[in-house]
């Protein structure tokens, strides 16, 4: 989306407009989000959305003219010692370097914001009256998670199929575990890898729970202990629906505040399972 300002941004200026909406302190301990790479005071005129920050999608940044990459996804999540080019890290950050491009992270702290990763899988599925899984004590509206409504009963089966109509096509496709004749109405979403969480979804009344990376063992002890049934997506897909979000927000926010930006979004599929045999 273009939008008309009279300014240009500097990258501070987009990094604080970005955790207006997604405070880092809100991020998980054991995270790593924020600016890794670029310089505070350089004009940002264009930003990147994507989920991964890969090869493909440094490719299109930086073929795009991007200022400013802004992913979900961390590219350095554990300490590091070096960035030199000879690791596949140190390369993308080298050549966003080169390239002029900075690299920003929301992570953890866009998974538990209002209008965060768990509002846009919820929205893409449809749900209404939604609120946390697991509220966060000081943020009301924020927290771990959506539960909420469909607009009418459906099969197990009948839901799988809008799921993957209404999310991003993957080779992983979607997975149910349960009775695909079993009425569904209360869904609750945890975006990304919710495997230890399901407890908490089973404890919010959830007829199923749509989410991904879920294990042998944890997908039988759920329903082995009477849990919610179980949709499991592609850990991309259940996260890119923040994207076209999270780029209106910080559009908005953006021109607001005076700026001419450019915001765009990825729409490479960076999911790591390509084929199904
Ligand atoms: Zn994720």
């Amino acid at each position: 989306m273009t939008a008309q300002g009279t300014t240009t941004a500097t990258l501070a200026d987009v990094v604080d407009a970005v955790h207006r909406r997604y405070d880092p302190a809100a991020a998980a301990s054991w995270d790593a989000v924020g600016l890794v790479c670029g310089d505070p005071a350089a004009p940002v005129r264009r930003i990147l959305l994507a989920v991964d920050p890969v090869g493909a999608t440094v490719d299109e940044a930086l073929a795009s003219g991007a200022d400013l990459l802004l992913t979900h996804h961390p590219l350095l999540f554990t300490p590091v010692t070096s960035v030199a080019a000879s690791t596949p890290a140190g390369a993308l950050v080298h050549r966003l370097i080169r390239g002029g491009c900075a690299l920003l992270t929301a992570h953890t702290n866009a998974d538990v914001a209002r209008e965060g990763v768990s509002d846009a899988l919820a929205d893409a599925l449809g749900l209404t009256g939604t609120t946390a899984v697991v509220p966060s004590a000081a943020n009301p509206g924020a927290g771990l998670g959506r539960v909420g409504e469909l607009a009418a009963t459906v099969t197990l089966a009948a839901f799988a199929e809008s799921v993957r109509d209404a999310l991003p096509r993957t080779a992983h496709g979607v997975r149910v575990a349960g009775d695909p004749d079993l009425p569904v109405r209360r869904v609750a979403v945890l975006s990304g890898s919710g495997g230890d969480d399901l407890a908490a979804a089973s404890l919010v009344g959830a007829d199923v729970i749509v989410t991904s990376d879920l294990k042998h063992h944890v997908a039988l002890d759920n329903l082995a202990a009477g849990g919610p049934a179980l949709v499991d997506v592609a850990h991309f897909a259940s996260e890119w629906p923040w994207l076209p979000l999270a780029a209106r927000l910080l559009s908005g926010d953006l021109v607001a505040a005076g700026f001419a930006v450019e915001v765009a979004v990825s729409e490479i599929v960076t999911d790591p399972w390509t084929a199904r045999a």
